[in-house]
């Protein structure tokens, strides 16, 4: 029987639990053994040091037939198979790093562990950065720990970081196995059985900074949090005809900042792939919201990304764009930022659909890996879930971070959208 294991890697997003809910369900639909890996990579880093029987006396279950899935969704029937419910009496969140959990970090999940996680904001497994699976030594020890429980596929649920160090632990991993292999520390039987791990990657990232893929999971709700908070902000900013600055989350990726721009209808957006262009850029700003001014319009919205810059790389920060139209507009100018209120809360609609449609798909291109096959990352595709080369993925991500320090801009936008080339 194939035994899956879920992660979460890196910043955490809303709907990463919807994605660990979907794998494990269609996991289990498909007759797999499941497993969540707790704290991301650093967990199947430190791995199991106390063993089940110590743990917990339960017996485990192993198969759900068909049926009693059916009958469990319709009469909300209990069947735990899985450690979460058996460590703690709290709820999802307490049971997930509950203090039963001491020191085992690979956990057996069944059915009902991941019941109503679907709402849920965050993520329950926990997630962390990890510099441990950042060295190979590290990618060793997560390689042993999951031949040690059983694991021949794993599913990765992060951002651009996080899916890197998932293709380099696949590119890795014959090598590994053959060093625990050379150390004795996993049998010839295991060495042949684990020959080949499968592993796919789906995109966990609030800023949809992803190639390939039309939409993150997590960023749809990061929109909805920024519009609700500039909806707050317009009330005051119309009341008093103030101007504001907003800065939302984006280091190397503008899409919130200008999506959010886009539903706010604000007057002026920074973004990291295209910055102003022109000379200086304060007064192509200054002349199209002094133009909407002009035009009566009472409030101003300014919004900058994280990692904003002019045409010369040099940082746009949200105080000093505050100077600028204090200085030369004399608006009475205030900055909000929004930080990690943006991160936050349930998942909106589309976070749930995208994690559980990419989900069973994931499942879908575990059950068809071979060790011809590339890994693969799950994506979106003018609304139909696809599957595409995570090495290729990653690989044009980080092209547009390149065109960007080329001050390549319309290479950037290109990369983010092919159809701006044309
Ligand atoms: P995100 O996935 O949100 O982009 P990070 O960039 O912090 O977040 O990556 C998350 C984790 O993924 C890192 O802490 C590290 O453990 C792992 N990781 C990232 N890049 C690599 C890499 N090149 N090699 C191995 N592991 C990596």
């Amino acid at each position: 029987r194939m035994r899956l294991a879920v992660l979460t890697s890196g910043g955490d997003s809303a709907g990463m639990n919807a994605a660990v809910r979907a794998v494990v369900k269609a996991g289990i639909v498909k007759g797999w053994e499941t497993y969540v890996v707790r704290e991301g990579y650093e967990g199947l880093v430190r791995g199991n040091s106390v063993k089940i029987s110590q743990h917990s006396p339960t017996k485990s279950v192993t198969t759900v037939p068909k049926s009693v899935q059916h009958n469990a969704l319709v009469h909300n029937l209990r069947f735990g198979d899985g450690e979460l419910l058996r460590s703690g009496e709290g709820d999802a969140a307490e049971r997930s790093g509950g203090k039963n959990l001491k020191g085992r970090y690979i956990i057996r999940v069944g059915w009902d562990d991941v019941r109503g996680w679907m709402g849920e904001g965050g993520t329950l497994i926990g997630t962390a950065r990890s510099a441990a699976f950042r060295t190979p030594e590290g990618r060793l020890t997560a390689a042993h720990n999951l031949i040690k429980e059983g694991i021949d596929a794993l599913c990765v649920c992060g951002g651009d970081g996080s899916l890197t160090g998932a293709d380099v632990f696949r590119a890795e991993w014959p090598s590994l196995v053959d060093q625990l292999r050379t150390k004795g520390e996993i049998t010839e039987a295991q060495a042949t059985a684990y020959a080949h791990l499968k592993i796919v990657g789906l995109v966990g990232s609030i800023d949809n900074d992803m190639c390939m893929t039309d939409m993150t999971i997590g960023a749809p709700t990061a929109l909805q949090r920024i519009c609700e908070a500039i909806d707050n902000i317009n009330s005051t900013a119309s009341s008093h005809s103030r101007a504001f600055v907003v800065e939302v989350m984006g280091r190397h990726c503008g899409w919130l900042a200008l999506v959010a721009g886009v539903s706010a209808g604000a007057d002026f957006i920074f973004i990291p792939e295209r910055p102003p262009l022109g000379d200086p850029w304060e007064d192509e700003m200054c002349d199209a919201i002094g133009l909407h001014r002009k035009e009566g319009k009472r409030k101003t919205i300014v919004i900058v990304a994280e990692g904003a810059h002019d045409a010369a790389l040099k940082p746009i920060k949200a105080e000093y764009i505050k100077t600028v139209l204090t200085e030369r507009l004399g608006l009475d100018t205030r900055v909000t930022q929004l930080g990690h209120v943006q991160r936050g809360g349930r998942p909106c609609a589309w976070d749930r659909i995208l994690p559980t449609l990419q989900g069973v798909e994931a499942i879908k291109a575990l059950m068809e890996s071979t060790p011809e096959t590339p890994s693969y990352m799950i994506g979106i595709n003018q609304n139909k879930v696809i599957r595409v080369s995570l090495q290729e993925a990653v690989k044009m991500t980080k092209a547009v971070t390149t065109a960007i320090e080329a001050r390549d801009w319309d290479k950037a936008m290109s990369l983010r959208d092919p159809e701006f080339a044309e």
